[in-house]
């Protein structure tokens, strides 16, 4: 055990050598291999606190350039480009190839297996990312309040992030997405580059609290209950490795799942409030069903999501008969059969393109109620002018803050030498508004330029 009771078992705080070359050895995931596991970005971002880092600091500095071991230019990307790479990360905690990569990349720095645990790397095959995880960071603050009243490090479990959980099933409250502070009230990345679970990543507010009394009614609570154990048990597997199931078996799993049903394939698509056609497609393994869409297939037949996933023909055969009349309360879907009027999709997002701030594409899309994918395909002229718009509109006030910066950089300089005072960068730095640091290196080769010579002399 390490000296220092605080510090992370192992870990090496020589700062000589650190970074880059330390290992990271220590900081142990909550939960893995259990249905409360934290999910990956919840873990690398209480890990850079463990060092005094921000997770953008974590990342530039230690994960990227071991990402970057195959290919340079992609370390140098996430560097430059880490916020916006994030915004547009939202499923790191999914099973795409920079989840596994960065998976990968911690397991070698902390010496640690078993990492895809908190992420669904496990299911790459059998989940299709539609209706997966949201894309933005979700909490329920009764379990916040619950862990910081008993020294539980505040985290946030995998199962928050599913799209499909609404309610925390522990405390019947609603799963928050928008800062509580109503100055703020803005929702978050699942990772920013000064995330830190319990708190808004942008005005540090914390996040834990009673929650919102408006609990759902019994049977749609129930439902919800029984969709967060369902995904427990797929967050508990995803601790058993990376080798999942292939999806092959998912084809004869939904055909005796709706064999116990008794039901025809027609009746059973009403049943779950599909098309006939979607479960032919199922059934015939040309298409694998989506997340939202396996919860209502094993409600319906009381085949747990597992045996569904992974094809288990002998755990379904195993399972009791279903009782006469089983019928359990699904709600309407929300995702399938979707009836666009693409008319009025296109008006929403028209007037998004002249909306005062602009806004970003995926906040424009989510308003007017479609996909984003769904969007681009159908005009990505108007797609790409929203993007477009909003990408110069982020531009532009960085330049802003940034001559902004540099003007109060200028003028605490002249104020100092007005002064016949030595700008000095301890002097300077002291004089400059908060939020302006001449540790950004932009602003501290202004500093240096602007006393270079006669600056530094009495
Ligand atoms: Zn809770
Ligand atoms: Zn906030």
């Amino acid at each position: 055990m390490p000296a220092d009771p605080g510090a992370p078992e192992g870990v090496d705080f020589e700062p000589s050598r650190w970074p880059p070359r330390s290992r990271l050895v220590g900081l142990v995931p909550i939960g893995i291999g259990t249905p409360g596991a934290e999910c990956l970005t919840s873990y690398v971002s209480r890990l850079a606190w463990t060092y005094n880092l921000a997770p953008a600091q974590l990342v530039t500095r230690v994960i990227a350039p071991t990402l970057g071991a195959a290919d340079p230019r992609l370390a140098e990307r996430w560097v430059r480009h880490l916020d916006a790479i994030l915004r547009r990360q939202p499923t790191l905690n999914s099973h795409t190839p920079w989840t596994a990569m960065w998976v990968e990349a911690l397991e070698a720095l902390m010496l640690r297996a078993g990492l895809s645990g908190l992420t669904l790397l496990r299911w790459r095959e059998v989940l299709p990312y539609k209706g997966l995880l949201r894309s933005v960071r979700a909490w329920c603050p009764a379990c916040l309040a619950g862990w910081a009243a008993s020294g539980v490090p505040a985290h946030e479990p995998l199962l928050w992030q599913f799209s499909t959980v609404e309610t925390c099933p522990e405390h019947a409250v609603p799963l928050e997405v928008t800062c509580p502070n109503v100055a703020c009230g803005r929702s978050a990345p699942v990772l920013m580059s000064r995330s830190r679970p319990g708190e808004c990543p942008r005005c540090r507010t914390r996040l834990d609290g009673a929650g919102r009394p408006d609990a759902p009614g019994a049977e749609e609570l129930d439902w919800q209950r029984f969709v967060a154990r369902e995904i427990g048990t797929v967050i508990a597997a995803s601790g058993q490795g990376t080798e999942g199931p292939d999806g092959l078996g998912t084809a004869g799993a939904v055909h005796a799942a709706i064999g116990r049903t008794g039901l025809t394939l027609t009746a059973f698509a009403a049943r779950i409030g599909v098309a006939p056609s979607t479960v032919s497609l199922w059934k015939d393994s040309r298409r694998q069903p989506s997340l939202p869409q396996l919860l209502r297939i094993a409600r319906a037949s009381a085949v747990g999501l597992i045996p569904l996933l992974e094809g288990d023909l002998a755990a379904i055969a195993a399972l009791p008969p279903l009782e006469p009349g089983h019928r359990p309360f699904i709600p309407r879907s929300r995702e399938v059969h979707p009836r666009h009027d693409w008319g009025a999709i296109q008006r929403c997002l028209e007037a998004a393109l002249a909306a005062e701030p602009p806004v970003s594409l995926a906040a424009a899309v989510r308003s007017a109620g479609v996909a984003e994918e769904y969007a681009r395909r159908r005009d990505p002229a108007l797609c790409h002018a929203l993007a477009r718009r909003y990408a110069d509109w982020l531009a532009a006030g960085r330049r802003r803050r940034e001559a902004s910066s540099e003007a109060a950089v200028r003028s605490a300089i002249a104020a100092l030498r007005a002064e016949r005072r030595r700008p000095s960068r301890y002097r300077v730095q002291q004089r400059l508004p908060a939020g302006v640091s001449l540790r950004r290196p932009a602003l501290f080769r202004l500093w240096q330029a602007e006393v270079g010579g006669a600056g530094t002399t009495e």
